[in-house]
């Protein structure tokens, strides 16, 4: 206990640091480590050159200049892109903490965005400068203002993507067990029919930049055409969706309505995988929050027989791989500890993903899904790079050493 909180302090004293330094004006940086991830291959030799808020050069280090530039060395490490997170709810926090259906009818606003702001420093100091969050669980418009507080520099934390209320049909989402006559919080916002084009629009003026519906919650619940209907609503506006589905059906549903990423897929098939590859519908796995529901339950990881609900989680990401659907690195962090988001990269790695394959997952795959110039280290991109501790190719865990994190050509860590 007392460790974690020593280390929750000094990425504090180092964000005020670089929060000033970025209100002083960014400099010129050339980095240099035994590797270089682009997020696409692993260089040895190389050196990124950084120009304010971009990538101004990389490739072997004795081709980059180091003239006006405040020269790192990083011995011993990798320099990668700044990791993005592809599913995050940084307004939750571990269920083994306080259940879901407590946070969501019992913990007010105030009181979870002051937990979401720490959140947000976390994930920052692990490495991860993006992070798509999908839906704040009963948290209002939470999201949107927590993004603004970032991008002023009032806090620390890492791009913000909001999806605000996030929304379900009427009915299937929402805290249980309470008198049924009792009109209880929702975790998202309801709508039905083509009342769905309405809450698509409502949720985009109120600052969402991806729209998230629930295609199922335990069973399919929208219908095809309710799915079409909001998918074209953002669509139209420019905006892309993701859909929350596990099951064969909901999946097969959203797929065909257009969304842009399906989140889960816990029981997908190998017959939806490629219906989904075919119509350019990438996979987004948690396999973490599996993992993590599956340890609060009981189950002791490497002890304990693997519990039905992991083994079809092994076996839908299996048929997934098979497949050759695209897969984007997201955790469904806030149901386990932010700032632990580097869990699914290491489980996406033992359910049998090459480890280059996995690292692009969450870097160069993970920037195009998002239509963000991150996730490469090339001329022309967004300076987000970080430094890990030895080489993720041979030993994905160097994720947990991260030494530095650099976000748009500010340096948060060091
Ligand atoms: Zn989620």
């Amino acid at each position: 206990m007392l460790k974690r909180a020593l280390c929750a302090v000094l990425p504090a004293l180092f964000a005020a640091a670089a929060l000033a330094a970025g209100a002083a004006g960014k400099s010129t940086f050339v980095l240099r480590a035994d590797r270089v991830f682009d997020g696409v291959n692993m260089h040895t030799g190389w050196a990124v050159r950084v120009e304010g808020d971009r990538i101004a050069a990389v490739g072997p280090a004795a081709g980059i200049s180091a003239a006006g530039a405040k020269v790192i060395d990083f011995n011993g490490s990798t320099l990668m892109p700044g990791l993005v997170e592809g599913h995050s709810h940084i307004l939750l926090h571990p269920y083994n903490e306080t259940p879901w259906d407590d946070q969501v009818s019992r913990e007010g606003l105030a009181y979870r965005a002051a937990r979401a702001v720490n959140h947000l420093r976390a994930t920052l100091m692990a490495g991860f400068t993006t992070t798509r969050d999908l839906g704040t669980e009963g948290a209002g418009y939470a999201d949107v203002e927590l993004k603004q507080a970032v991008e002023e520099g009032i806090i620390p934390g890492p791009r913000v993507l909001a999806s605000t209320r996030a929304i379900v049909a009427t009915g299937s989402y929402g805290p249980k067990r309470f008198a049924l006559e009792w009109r209880v919080p929702k975790g998202a916002e309801e709508a039905d029919g083509n009342d769905i084009i309405r809450v698509v629009r409502d949720q985009m003026g109120h600052g969402a930049d991806w729209v998230k519906i629930y295609a199922d919650y335990g069973h399919p619940t929208f219908t095809l055409a309710e799915l079409k209907a909001g998918v074209e609503a953002a669509h139209s506006s420019g905006v892309p969706v993701s859909a929350h589905a596990s099951t064969p059906e909901g999946m097969k549903r959203a797929a065909l309505a257009g969304v842009d990423t399906i989140e889960h897929g816990s029981n997908g098939t190998l017959e939806v995988f490629r219906l989904m590859r075919e119509r350019n519908v990438a996979l987004c796995p948690t396999l973490a929050a599996g993992e993590a529901i599956a340890g609060y339950a009981g189950w002791k990881k490497g002890r304990d027989p693997e519990p039905g609900r992991i083994k079809a989680e092994r076996a839908s990401f299996q048929a997934a791989l098979e497949s050759g659907v695209t897969i984007l690195s997201g955790s469904d962090v806030g149901v386990f500890a932010h700032g632990d988001n580097a869990r699914e990269i290491e489980l996406m790695v033992e359910y049998g993903m090459p480890k280059l394959a996995a690292l692009k997952s969450a870097t160069s795959v993970a920037g195009h899904l998002l239509h963000m110039q991150i996730g490469e280290l090339k001329p022309g991109m967004l300076a987000d790079i970080i430094a890990v501790g030895g080489d993720p190719l041979s030993d994905i865990t160097a994720l947990r050493r991260v030494s530095f994190v650099m976000k748009g050509g500010t340096v948060y860590k060091q």
